[in-house]
């Protein structure tokens, strides 16, 4: 992929470099968190913005390593893509998610039953078998597949659209949902979008950020809320920090919303917790 070089990149940040970790050193301690149990599933609510209900969540995955602490994704995904560490991970990911979604579904049943986002990485979109082993987790775990939203990036679908259209093609005959993330930060051709087989588009933050104070950030909301209705597609918006951003957002008729301003990824307990309390906005 071509942004492999701005992930390598990203692993050596400030902190990294004065415990003076080698590429190779992350390599072997990401291999052993995986077997040491160190990663954890958070999940941030979305919300409806009609009904202020959690709708389902988001899946962000957490490195809690014995000496450094909380490790963000960004700090080791882009080297778990370039070793293929993803690949174990990702299961390990979809397996997380369908048991947690399955036990959520369980204990508060819905009309629109609850969701999880999980984030596909593009080294697993690749995978032939893609759509194959995520029917089996789900049918493993017995879930609607409907509760299992796989969130792919803009930017990896359009690097070869033709491909992206079969390999969703193959997820959406098996009944899961897609969303397509980081919506307007590729150089997608909008020309595309009608035929990218998805169920909804998420509105990147950075459209998002200041929307309440420049007008022409709102208008682009505005504008990528249309164009998603006349497609059909659900809409949500990234990165809601304000209440005035929630406001504006819920004008321009784009439903669900997700942020700080709601709620930041929570483990699964204060996750649960919300549910538990049936917490509105
Ligand atoms: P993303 O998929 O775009 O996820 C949204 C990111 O925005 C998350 O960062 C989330 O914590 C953060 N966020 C949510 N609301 C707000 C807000 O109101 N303000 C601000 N400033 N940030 C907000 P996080 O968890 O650090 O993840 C960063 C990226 O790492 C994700 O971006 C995704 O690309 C990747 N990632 C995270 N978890 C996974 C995973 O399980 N699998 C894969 N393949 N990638 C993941
Ligand atoms: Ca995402
Ligand atoms: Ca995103
Ligand atoms: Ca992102």
């Amino acid at each position: 992929a071509k942004n492999l070089g701005r992930d390598r990149h990203e692993v050596f940040n400030e902190d990294m470099r004065t415990h003076s970790v080698s590429q190779f050193q992350l390599e072997m301690e990401l291999r052993r968190a995986g077997e040491g149990e160190q990663f954890q599933l958070y999940y941030q609510p979305i919300i409806d913005l009609v009904s202020g209900e959690i709708a389902g969540f988001e899946a962000l995955i957490r490195w809690q390593h014995p000496e450094r602490g909380t490790v963000p994704p960004n700090d080791f995904i882009g080297i778990a893509e370039d070793t293929g560490i993803i690949l174990t991970m990702g299961d390990w990911i979809l397996d997380e998610a369908c048991r947690q979604i399955r036990q959520w579904q369980q204990l508060f049943p819905k009309v629109n039953p609850l969701f999880i986002g999980v984030n596909l990485s593009s080294r697993q979109f690749v995978q032939q078998d893609l759509a194959t082993t995520i029917a089996s987790v789900v049918q493993e775990h017995q879930i609607d597949p409907r509760g299992l939203k796989l969130e792919l990036t803009e930017s990896v679908a359009m690097e070869d659209v033709d491909s992206a259209i079969l390999q969703l093609l193959k997820l959406k005959n098996r009944g899961l949902h897609i969303s397509l993330d980081d919506f307007g930060t590729g150089y997608s051709s909008l020309s595309y979008l009608h035929r990218l087989p998805i169920d909804s588009l998420k509105i990147d933050k950075s459209f998002v950020d200041r929307m309440e104070i420049i007008s022409e950030n709102a208008d682009i909301v505005g504008t990528i809320v249309s164009l998603g209705h006349r497609l059909k597609l659900d809409i949500i918006a990234e990165g809601v920090e304000t209440m005035a951003q929630a406001r504006l957002l819920k004008q321009l008729e784009c439903q669900y919303a997700q942020g700080y301003f709601f709620a930041k990824p929570l483990p699964r307990e204060a996750a649960a917790q919300l549910l538990i309390q049936d917490k509105h906005w």
